[in-house]
């Protein structure tokens, strides 16, 4: 038998760009305050607050980039070889402070300050060397082997903007600078739970029709790959009075709430109700798959998000629209997906009128090429897609599936999980 379509096309449904332009628009007219001094060792992940300008020349000097010998460039050879008087040494941190004059040399090692008068490194390797003097042949060109003052940061540069979340090769160039702590946006506090009377939590024994609430750990990875404060709520059934008293606290508690389950429209789907009491939200349905329900607005205050309850849905919806939002909430400046259009090797379903997020695995032709390959069973109950997959099939609302060959648009995961 085939299995039901979670998603039938609807004229009402919203497509995801207008989704997600209007998440944007709610997020950006007030995103969150707070701003924290950090070390630089403790701002690994963390989102810039302010603008970083180099306070020096990075080098400081003009150094050189390797062992060997500074010399002039006037007295590089044309033809032949020449002989150059060694006059002294210069190590990294510890600077020759005479004059390399015309015919003379001085021994360097990699880092040290390139000496006065000398302008040009060569190479140790390439030298024969005697007592108190170096013989050079021709071939080697005025400047080689040296870093300029500068060179990698220029004093009063703009190094880093407000809204980069910081990597380590930023942690290392602010150290370079001699910049100690930085300031970045305060973390987002969000709150998460489940609803739904057949969710059982770990250590439960599952009876007939229950199953084991798993959408808490996909967003509890999420989220904390995101780098925001998570708060674990919990389970909460499927009653009207326990789900407005989790909404209540978890506003109180936290800056984002989020919930899976419960906001389609069937009998035990107190979400909707719930926040239509309560706060601003807008139920949208959105002509993707998997994840068409969603909720988005406000409850005193804090923003909520009402996720669908299918596993595959919510990790679809929150990589569409809750990270996005979460990294503007943090003060991060969003980095547009990865797009490739590389060869599909199976033969895609679709309808025409949704946009898929269906699942891929990367993979290698023949020849070496890039191509993408289906995981398989899409339905929005099967997690194994996503762990399985490296990357989403992204088939437009237009198109009506793949044939194999084909080429399709592929949005990898490095980077966003
Ligand atoms: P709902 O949107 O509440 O109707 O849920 C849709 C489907 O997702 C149902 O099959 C639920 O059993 C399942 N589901 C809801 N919440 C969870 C959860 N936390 N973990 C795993 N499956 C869930
Ligand atoms: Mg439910």
């Amino acid at each position: 038998m085939k299995p039901p379509t979670d998603c039938d096309t609807d004229p009402t449904a919203l497509s995801v760009t207008q989704a997600r332009e209007r998440i944007q628009a709610m997020i950006s007219a007030s995103p969150l305050k707070g701003i924290e001094r950090v070390a630089i060792r403790d701002a690994l992940d963390r989102v810039l607050a302010s603008e970083i300008i180099s306070p020096i020349n990075v080098p400081g000097h003009d150094n050189s980039a390797m062992d060997g010998y500074a010399v002039r460039g006037d007295d590089l050879p044309t033809e032949d070889h020449t002989t150059l008087e060694l006059i002294g040494e210069a190590f990294a941190g510890s600077t020759f402070l005479g004059t390399v004059g015309p015919g003379q040399c001085v021994r360097i090692m990699t880092g040290a300050v390139i000496p006065q008068g000398a302008d040009t490194v060569i190479m140790q390797e390439q030298v024969s060397r005697n007592d108190g003097s170096i013989q050079i042949s021709h071939g080697h060109r005025c400047g080689q082997n040296v870093r300029y003052a500068g060179e990698d940061l220029a004093q009063g540069q703009v190094v880093l903007s407000p809204g980069r979340r910081l990597t380590p090769a930023d942690l290392g160039m602010l150290a370079s600078l001699g910049v100690p702590e930085v300031s970045v946006h305060r973390r987002p506090r969000v709150a998460f739970f489940s609803t739904g009377d057949e969710l059982r939590s770990l250590g439960e024994i599952l009876e007939e029709g229950q199953i084991y609430d798993s959408n808490r750990y996909t967003l509890h990875g999420m989220l904390t790959r995101l780098g925001v404060e998570v708060i674990n709520m919990g389970v909460i059934k499927d009653r009207r009075e326990d789900v407005r008293e989790a909404f209540l606290h978890a506003a109180e508690m936290a800056d984002v709430v989020i919930t899976s389950g419960g906001v389609s429209v069937g009998e035990a789907d107190f979400v909707k109700e719930t926040l239509e009491e309560l706060g601003q939200v807008g139920f949208w349905k959105i002509a993707m798959r998997p994840g068409r329900p969603l909720a988005f607005g406000e409850i005193n205050g804090a923003r909520f998000f009402g996720l669908p309850g299918n596993p595959v849905s919510v990790m679809a919806t929150f990589y569409l629209f809750v990270r996005e939002a979460l990294q503007r909430l943090s003060g991060q400046t969003p980095t547009p997906p990865l797009l490739l259009k590389l060869p599909v090797t199976d033969r895609l379903r679709k309808r025409i009128g949704r946009t898929d997020f269906q699942r891929g695995v990367l993979g290698r032709d023949a020849n070496g090429n890039l191509q993408v390959t289906s995981t398989g069973g899409q339905g929005s109950g099967i997690l194994r897609s996503m762990s399985s997959a490296d990357c989403f099939i992204i088939l437009p609302e237009t198109s009506s599936g793949a044939e194999p060959g084909d080429l399709v648009d592929v949005q990898p995961f490095a980077g966003m999980i």
